[in-house]
């Protein structure tokens, strides 16, 4: 990939504002939800919220770990919000969501590692908003996956995300926190437990990774049997985060794209401002249409 130091132009994405926007952002201020959106700096926070899509992270704001692409805090995180799940469930009811995606921090101090919390708003959100699908995007819950995989899969989410983020070799520097294969065996687990949930997971480019370990990833993936694929552009939070090694071109993302394809991903998107739930809804949408 060709280095840059300053952002193409195909980075470029439009400023937070407008009545939706601030509607969605009041609305997850009275409901004291906390959103990736905002903790992750997402550049797309405002085509999002403008078209009142947000990803709600349950459990706090505060991560117990450090990956050095992340802009979410890390800390000693506060006790769990037993009213979480309802809120989450009001927000999907008063944004009238078709689709909703919750993800959460990594709560490696809890003894289920939060998964307990994620069937709590699974069990809300199907109760207040039975049409609406449900994505879950989790942590890999570390030495706890084997229970808090079997009890989330039992409350049934249509998706289950999980990210592997990163090619393996860089997972030292990256995702010091985490096991490239933990990772993987959790979604082929998802799958041998409940083969009617769809599985999904995502890399970022552009953090020093070369092509042919990207395709290796893919091919891991499928043999996992992980059906949707997401690919974005790496993007610095601050100074403090791991560098931008490539700001990889629109049109190497779609030969990423037709790679994963020719690979049997049921739904590939790889554009340089996908994120795991950049029109998550849509996509999955047209995949169930089709
Ligand atoms: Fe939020 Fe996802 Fe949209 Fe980013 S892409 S603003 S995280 S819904
Ligand atoms: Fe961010 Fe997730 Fe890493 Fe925590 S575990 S620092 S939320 S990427």
């Amino acid at each position: 990939y060709p280095l840059r130091q300053r952002k193409p132009d195909w980075i470029r994405v439009k400023a937070p504002m407008g009545a939706a926007f601030n509607e969605t952002k009041a609305l997850m201020r009275r409901l004291n939800l906390a959103t990736v959106c905002e903790e992750a700096a997402c550049p797309n926070i405002g085509e999002c919220w403008t078209k009142k899509h947000a990803t709600v992270m349950i459990l706090g704001d505060t991560c117990t770990r450090a990956c050095a692409f992340c802009n979410v805090k890390t800390g000693m995180p506060r006790a769990v919000d037993l009213l979480e799940p309802q809120h989450v469930a009001d927000a999907a009811a008063e944004l009238g969501l078709e689709h909703i995606v919750i993800t959460s921090v990594d709560r490696d101090d809890l003894k289920d590692g939060g998964a307990s919390q994620f069937v709590k708003v699974i069990e809300a959100l199907r109760t207040a908003t039975p049409n609406t699908t449900i994505e879950i995007l989790t942590p890999d819950f570390r030495n706890k996956a084997d229970a808090a995989i079997e009890a989330i899969v039992a409350a049934r989410p249509d998706v289950y995300n999980h990210n592997l983020e990163t090619v393996p070799r860089l997972y030292p520097t990256i995702r010091p926190g985490a096991r490239y294969y933990a990772s993987l065996r959790l979604l082929e687990q998802v799958k041998r437990l409940d083969p009617s949930i769809f599985t999904k997971s995502g890399v970022m480019v552009g953090l020093g990774e070369q092509r042919m370990e990207v395709h290796q990833v893919m091919d891991d993936m499928r043999s996992a049997g992980i059906d949707f694929l997401t690919m974005g552009q790496y993007l610095q939070p601050t100074p403090k985060h791991a560098k931008v090694e490539a700001f990889v071109s629109p049109k190497e993302f779609e030969a990423y794209a037709a790679i994963a394809r020719a690979k049997g991903f049921l739904l590939v998107a790889a554009s340089p401002l996908t994120r795991s739930s950049y029109h998550a809804g849509d996509d999955f949408a047209r995949m169930k249409a089709a």
